[in-house]
């Protein structure tokens, strides 16, 4: 229904179920990148004749479309990066090292674990890991007694997990760790595509964005910083566009928040393309989108849990369009060959997340990952494709 607004369903026969990894594209988005480089590729914020003016003006429209579309406050509180990974970095080193300690979960995605164990190595700073259950489940009691034990924490957690589409209670941790007085970053890589982001709802200190997760350009994202932490977040990559003054004996004075953080040639055709994703999610509606997304999830979970000895290791209700799981006997990676020769898109493995797969003592799963656009014929050709593997890998 939906597949017509992605030109990469008219051009490929893959049935692509790897939304987690990446999202595709609407057609608006590939027109605005084109448009850039056709039209009026220029620099942003430097130039003053027409072209670049135009690009500027782009620029700062997605800035707008973003807070609105994440209700942030101000325009301010938007500042563009390359992605999740780039946004956790930043605050990790701009502002998460004034912390003795971080918390974070056990289901963390790397991007959320490895730069702040690359603080634990130069700054001494604590990382303190909240448990989840068995079933997956963020353990509130671990993590209020972590949060009491350590007052001085910066928290950061996923909002939607990517390794099991764990749907975290973000609103129930962030008020919990602000009762401690503790500021919270939120990853939303997995969740902005899914759910409506209302960041003063939410009321995170720190909320970060991939673009490519959401339909959008891959190398664009951002992060919300809320202006109450302007003063506090220093400057992360330096240089050209984010300064005020710059004197080779008083030294450097810096914009304010968003320039200050945004040095450099920002990926201009990424940001600008990045707001007609945003556009295009909400002209088809969060609340389609989720019908959509459940419709199709309690589908794909009926028809896998028919295949025998398969093994999940969360509750459907908790998923956010991802199931993850392995068969008993059987290699992930031997599905995902067999899988990838009948032209199916999965991923199996770690997924970027080997702390929660050492827990369950697992080397990596099965991962179907959907979006809106997929069709409840990708889930047959996904199960019959399915039971052919099965069948070739037990014989
Ligand atoms: N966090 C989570 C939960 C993710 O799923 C991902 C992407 N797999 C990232 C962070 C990294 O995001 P990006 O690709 O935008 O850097």
């Amino acid at each position: 229904m939906y597949k017509k607004d992605f030109p990469f369903f008219a051009n490929s026969k893959t049935v692509y179920l790897d939304n987690g990894a990446t999202t595709q594209k609407p057609q608006s988005v590939i027109n605005a990148t084109i448009d850039y480089y056709t039209k009026y590729c220029s620099n942003t914020h430097r130039s003053g004749f027409g072209d670049a003016a135009i690009a500027t003006t782009e620029f700062e429209k997605s800035r707008e479309v973003l807070q609105k579309f994440i209700n942030a406050n101000k325009k301010e509180e938007i500042v563009f990066t390359s992605g999740v990974t780039q946004s956790i970095n930043f605050i990790a080193s701009s502002f998460g090292k004034r912390f003795k300690n971080i918390i974070i979960s056990s289901l963390e995605h790397h991007a959320n674990i490895v730069p702040w164990q690359m603080q634990n190595r130069t700054l001494g700073n604590g990382l303190l890991v909240v448990n989840c259950s068995d079933n997956l489940d963020f353990d509130f009691t671990h993590f209020e007694k972590l949060l009491k034990e350590n007052p001085n924490s910066f928290v950061s957690i996923a909002h939607v997990t990517n390794a099991f589409g764990k749907i975290h209670d973000i609103k129930r941790i962030v008020s919990l760790a602000h009762s401690y007085s503790c500021p919270i970053m939120i990853d939303g890589a997995q969740s902005l595509s899914g759910f409506k982001i209302d960041v003063q709802d939410i009321d995170c200190d720190f909320f970060a964005i991939s673009g490519h997760k959401t339909f959008g350009p891959t190398g664009v994202g951002a992060i919300y910083i809320k202006e109450k932490f302007h003063d506090m977040v220093d400057p992360y990559i330096t240089g050209g566009a984010a300064i005020n003054l710059v004197d080779l004996e008083q030294g450097t004075t810096f914009l304010n928040s968003p320039y200050k953080f945004e040095a450099g040639t920002q990926n201009i055709a990424g940001v600008i393309a990045f707001k007609e994703s945003l556009k295009y999610i909400e002209n088809i509606g969060y609340k389609t989108i989720q019908k959509r997304k459940d419709e199709l999830m309690q589908y794909l979970d009926s028809e896998l849990k028919k295949l025998p000895d398969i093994i999940f290791y969360n509750d459907l209700k908790d998923c956010s369009g991802t199931r993850s799981f392995n068969f008993k006997d059987i290699m992930h990676d031997d599905i995902s060959i067999l899988l990838d020769k009948m032209g199916i898109a999965i991923r199996v493995g770690h997924h970027c997340a080997q702390p929660i797969m050492n827990k369950l003592k697992i080397k990596g799963t099965i991962r179907v990952s959907l979006a809106f656009y997929n069709d409840f014929s990708d889930i047959d050709k996904l199960i019959s494709s399915l039971k052919r593997a099965i069948s070739m890998l037990k014989d």
